[in-house]
Formats: C-alpha cells, sequence, structure tokens
C-alpha cells in the first residue's frame, strides 16, 4: 500500500500490536512453559509459536511489548489520529482482540487515581482541550453501545433503539436523538465515561449479556475556528498593528474522532451455543468480519469499501478511508493456551496492513 515516510496517505490503516503481561493465573499455570509470541520492536516484527521447533513472523507498524507505557500506547496509536481530527478531519482509533487482552485497559481506563494509567479515551480528551480555545471552540461527546446491531445511548438508556442516517450527497453520518454532551474540562469527561459505564452494565444486566458481546463507541465532534494571520504580519517596529488587519476571516474546521472498544473477538463455538447465545455470536461475527473486508479494502486501495454490510461499519462510514485516519490496535495476551485464538487475532491484525 502507498505510504509516504510512514504518512497515512491513502486509507492506509496502521496497526500496532499490544501484548498484555501476564496475569497473576498465567504466572503460576504457565510458568513451565514460555509464551506463546515474542515481540521484537525494534525491527517491528512479532513471531508467534506454531510447535516447539517453528514459528511465523509478521510485521506491524509498531509492536507494543508488556513493558509499554499508557503513555507510549496513547502516542504511537492515537496521538496522530487526535492531530488529524484537531486539522478537521476524521479519525478512528479502535482495539480488536480476545477478551481480557486489554482492549478496555487500552481505551478505557480513568486512571482517577494515577493519571500514568490513563486510557486513549482521556488522553486524547486531555489533547483535544489543550489545543482549543473555548471561547470559539467546541467539543462535543456521545457515548454508544452497539450491540445485537442496535445502537443504545450510554448516556441516556431510554434511548435503545438509534438510528443511522447518512447524508446521501456528503456520506456524512449522523445519529439522531443521541445524547451529546459538551465538554469543557477534563474532569467532567471522566464523570461521563463513569457514568456511560454504569448504564452499560446496567444495560447488559438487563439484557442478559457481558459488556465483552458489544461494542462501546465514543465519538468526539471537535469544531474550531482557526483564525489565520496574513503571511506579511511581522514586527512592526515594535508597534502592534490593529489585530483585525491582520486576520483573515475565521476558517471553520470539523473533525470527528471514534474511538471504538470492540467486542471481544474470541470464536463462540456455535455448536454448544443456542437461542440467545447463537444469536449474539451471530451479530458478533457479522460485524467483526464487515469490519475486517473494511480494513481490507482500505489496506488495499480498493475504491470500493463494503460499508453497508453492518451497522458497526455504517456507522464508521465518514471515518474510513479518503482523509480520514484510522489506527487500529490488536491486543494478544502472553498464554500458550490461548495460542490459536492469539494467532487470528494476529492474522486479522496482519489483514488490515
Ligand atoms: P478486554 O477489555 O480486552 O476484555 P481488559 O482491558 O478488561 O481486557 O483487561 C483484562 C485484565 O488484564 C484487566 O484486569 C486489566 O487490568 C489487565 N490488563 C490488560 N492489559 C494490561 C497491561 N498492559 N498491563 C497490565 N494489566 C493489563
Ligand atoms: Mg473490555
Amino acid at each position: 500500500p502507498a505510504s509516504v515516510g510512514g504518512d497515512s496517505v491513502s486509507g492506509r490503516v496502521r496497526v500496532a500490536v499490544r501484548l498484555r503481561p501476564r496475569n497473576a493465573e498465567e504466572l503460576v499455570a504457565d510458568a513451565d512453559f514460555a509464551d506463546c509470541v515474542e515481540l521484537q520492536p525494534e525491527l517491528k516484527r512479532l513471531k508467534i509459536r506454531k510447535n516447539n521447533w517453528d514459528s511465523d513472523t509478521y510485521e506491524f507498524d509498531e509492536l507494543l511489548t508488556e513493558f509499554a507505557s499508557q503513555k507510549r500506547v496513547y502516542e504511537v496509536v492515537a496521538k496522530p489520529v487526535v492531530e488529524s481530527v484537531l486539522d478537521g478531519y476524521n479519525g478512528t482509533v479502535m482495539a480488536y482482540g480476545q477478551t481480557g487482552t486489554g482492549k478496555t485497559f487500552t481505551l478505557g481506563r480513568l486512571g482517577d487515581e494515577d493519571t500514568s494509567a490513563r486510557g486513549i479515551m482521556v488522553r486524547s480528551m486531555e489533547d483535544i482541550l489543550a489545543n482549543l480555545s473555548l471561547e470559539t471552540d467546541s467539543v462535543l461527546v456521545s457515548y454508544l453501545q452497539l450491540y445485537m446491531e442496535t445502537i443504545q445511548d450510554l448516556l441516556n438508556p431510554s434511548n435503545d433503539n438509534i438510528p443511522i442516517v447518512e447524508d446521501p450527497k456528503t456520506g456524512d453520518v449522523s445519529l439522531p436523538g443521541a445524547t451529546i454532551v459538551e465538554i469543557r474540562d477534563q474532569q467532567s469527561f471522566i464523570e461521563l465515561l463513569r457514568l456511560g459505564e454504569a448504564h452499560r452494565i446496567a444495560a447488559n444486566t438487563k439484557l442478559n449479556t457481558e459488556s465483552s458481546r458489544s461494542h462501546a463507541i465514543l465519538m468526539v465532534h471537535v469544531k474550531r475556528s482557526i483564525l489565520e494571520r496574513e503571511d506579511d504580519v511581522s514586527i512592526d517596529n515594535g508597534k502592534a498593528s490593529p489585530l483585525v488587519n491582520t486576520l483573515k476571516p475565521p476558517m471553520l474546521r470539523k473533525g470527528k474522532l471514534i474511538v471504538v472498544d470492540l467486542a471481544g473477538s474470541e470464536r463462540i463455538h456455535k455448536s454448544g451455543s443456542e437461542g440467545h447465545m447463537l444469536e449474539e455470536a451471530k451479530s458478533i461475527n457479522l460485524s467483526l468480519s464487515a469490519l475486517g473486508k473494511c480494513i481490507n479494502a482500505l489496506a488495499e486501495n480498493s475504491a470500493h469499501v463494503p460499508v453497508r454490510d453492518s451497522k458497526l461499519t455504517r456507522l464508521l462510514r465518514d471515518s474510513f478511508g479518503g482523509t480520514a485516519r484510522t489506527s487500529l490496535i490488536v491486543t494478544i495476551g502472553p498464554s500458550p493456551r490461548h495460542r490459536a485464538e492469539t494467532a487470528s487475532t494476529i492474522l486479522f491484525g496482519q489483514r488490515a496492513m
């Protein structure tokens, strides 16, 4: 795929892989076994064991080992997307991986006690707020859950079936009826995420499901008025010239950042599931495979990105391809017992490159 200086010039998707450290259980249960993967960050390479003597090697844009800090993960995965949103483009950051590998840790941690623990959502907002002037600019946020092809408002539980409307001319996506909250400071954003999470738990209890079976979607609309100075404004013998004469009319820049904590990618064994569980499994497979097809199309620079196949991809339509930037973080665990799931997760990420 076309790329200049590592910069996204087309539909190119940046893909990073993050390895979770062994948890307490794995430290004991897998004590006699090596991790199923080996990361070589300086070579941007990952090896996954096939058996005792053989492994497959893949290349990615970034490899984030179990020692990578939240700050580094933000800088590598999300910061370039946030910067382009501030410039008036749309952008998406998504986490894909098996349940328990660190998607929510990476994206959603609030870090109220320990700010170094903050995840991508909170850090993105911090970066956005630091680059705006709240007199002329605005940040508006919606927080949604997509479950079984239904969009629910995490900021107002009574909104439980939000439609997706696409402007036929511009292709812009809107969600009529979804709560939109203006954010003016970091603390109120953290409170909003906390409220959304509480509503998510309540909704999922009512639906008799788990958070890992739905996608959590944060939308951040950034509107900025850019006052551009004329080129020839320079120091006029120390005399300040009247500002009004040196400014062009304000330019409006509108960008949208979407952060998606995807449903767990583990294969649900269809044979063992029936009824509700089977419907859930089918729905997750549908949306993740539709997403996979879209990011493959972007990676291949294909003129046709098949966004219509699922609500997830329809929702992302105006944040995919064109001038939009997409960053995918693939999360994996080290356990040799999950080697097969880990291999299929890595393949999903590889096809996006
Ligand atoms: P997922 O959202 O993919 O299901 P979580 O983010 O909930 O996974 O992570 C599962 C568990 O692993 C949590 O207890 C989390 O705190 C821990 N964890 C995940 N990633 C890391 C990491 N990079 N470092 C330390 N702990 C982690
Ligand atoms: Mg999670």
